[in-house]
């Protein structure tokens, strides 16, 4: 049965290209009823802190992607990688380069003299290990085909091929004894039984070398698919000046884990027009078929856009616990249960109004705030000598409502204003800067019934004549 897996480096970040192959990986996985797996490729023992294995968990978390089994450490396979290093020596598919480092240097010298790209000249192929200086320092090379070619048919960018001339004896084991990048991975993959490898294009040219080992080693090579990159908006690399580009920063800025799953789906896949898709049916619908061959653009106007779509349908009480989050990390208010309360009850009104939780916060805060408040220079200019007056006699008119709910208050302002000879906005205008110090809020019946009557009167209290 399918077995997919995500394989990141630790190095801090969980970039939104890494996190789209995670995505793919778990729907192509949940697609075919198949498991989805999750190696930490931490072998680089100096970037691989525990922090950033921890961006990693915690980012697939928030995008609710967490793996079917336990994570696995490739560092803690070093064991394995150099078993099978040996077993490539022992059935004479590898051997001992004792190479020095001035030799080295001199090949790759001699490449950049002539242009081309540096390649190990063979030297150790056919030596005997004997030839060497007792106790020298030795890498494992693989005896690499000389001819022919190896031809990888890979299910995203189609038949790829490469002449075996141009592949050089790689190393698969360092003189300290630990693996390459290449070598472990396709231990790993062998070893959790991996079917489909899916991941960055930037991999593609990796896969003709790791078919190599598997050929050598008689093991069944794994399916590829290759995705395009995700380019910044302008087509280049994308990069910290377009904006967020690691998950973390995306859920600073107050995107839902849904909006950026959606968005990272549909930036490379496509299903007809199909642009809102629920979880069920991303895993419904996906295929690999469905995956373009093009880069990418990165387009945060069409994410925020699914991100107002997605805080629309989101239930009420995580969007206050988010906002309230928010408010207390950011704002520094003290966020009491009246507070929380307020936010709750005019949430379904604030998120109509709001693309990100960031926004959303902003249009709760003054919900979370006492008197006075502080005034947006619009909302000061409403609150004219006359409109200050109005609302003294507007206070006279809530202060008795029983019940202090949004019909009757909104009964209460009709009312008043018809007697006073008012528009409905000369009294509502001023109402809504008293109350949240801005010019805009959802319907000024619900906000006046979220703060509550006492609030509302103290409020109005604090600005009238
Ligand atoms: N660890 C590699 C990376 O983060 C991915 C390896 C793979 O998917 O094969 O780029």
């Amino acid at each position: 049965s399918v077995r997919t897996r995500f394989a990141p480096s630790p190095t801090g970040l969980l970039h939104i290209g890494n996190a789209r192959a995670a995505l793919f990986n778990f729907l192509f996985a949940r697609h075919h009823g198949g498991a989805f797996l999750l190696r930490i490729e931490d072998t680089d023992r100096e970037r691989s802190t525990q922090h950033a294995v921890d961006v990693i968990l915690d980012g697939l978390a928030w995008m609710g992607l967490e793996p079917d089994e336990p994570p696995v450490y490739q560092s803690s396979r070093q064991a394995r990688h150099a078993e099978v290093a040996r077993e490539l020596l022992e059935a004479g598919h590898a051997y001992r380069c004792y190479c020095t480092a001035d030799e080295l240097r001199q090949m790759r010298e001699q490449a950049q003299a002539e242009g081309r790209a540096p390649r190990y000249n063979g030297m150790w192929r056919d030596r005997d290990p004997s030839e060497a200086p007792p106790g020298a320092p030795y890498t494992i090379r693989i005896r690499a085909p000389q001819t022919g070619e190896t031809v990888v048919d890979d299910l995203v960018q189609g038949e790829v091929r490469v002449a075996n001339v141009e592949l050089d004896d790689m190393i698969i084991l360092r003189a300290d004894g630990t693996p390459t990048y290449q070598h472990a991975v396709v231990v790993d993959d062998h070893d959790m039984a991996i079917t489909h490898v899916i991941r960055g294009d930037d991999h593609l040219t990796n896969s003709f070398r790791q078919s190599q080992i598997y050929a050598l080693m008689g093991w069944e090579r794994p399916l590829f698919a290759h995705l395009p990159l995700i380019h910044g908006p302008d087509g280049g690399k994308l990069s910290k000046r377009h904006g967020a580009q690691s998950v973390v920063e995306f859920r600073e800025q107050g995107y839902l884990p849904e909006a950026l799953n959606n968005y990272l789906l549909r930036l490379g896949w496509g299903h007809g027009d199909a642009e809102v898709l629920s979880r069920d049916e991303q895993i419904r619908l996906f295929d690999l078929d469905g995956v373009g061959r093009s880069a990418s653009r990165m387009d945060y106007v069409k994410l925020t856009h699914l991100n107002g779509v997605w805080m629309r349908v989101a239930d009420d009480d995580r969007l206050t616990r988010e906002v309230l989050e928010r408010l207390a990390a950011h704002e520094g208010l003290a966020l009491d249960d009246t507070a929380a309360a307020r936010i709750r009850l005019l949430m379904p009104g604030l998120k109509e109004r709001a693309k990100t939780l960031v926004e959303l916060a902003a249009s709760a805060a003054f919900l979370a705030r006492g008197v006075p408040l502080p005034f947006e220079p619009k909302a000061k200019a409403l609150l004219t000598d006359a409109a200050r007056t109005m609302l003294r006699d507007l206070a006279r008119e809530l202060s008795p409502l029983e019940p202090f709910g949004a019909p009757e208050i909104d009964a209460a302002l009709r009312r008043f204003a018809e007697r006073e000879g008012l528009k409905l906005g000369q009294v509502a205008q001023p109402l809504r800067a008293a109350l949240t110090g801005s010019t805009s809020s959802p319907g000024i019946d619900a906000t006046a019934e979220a703060l509550g009557r006492d609030e509302t009167l103290a409020r109005i209290g604090a600005v009238a004549l």
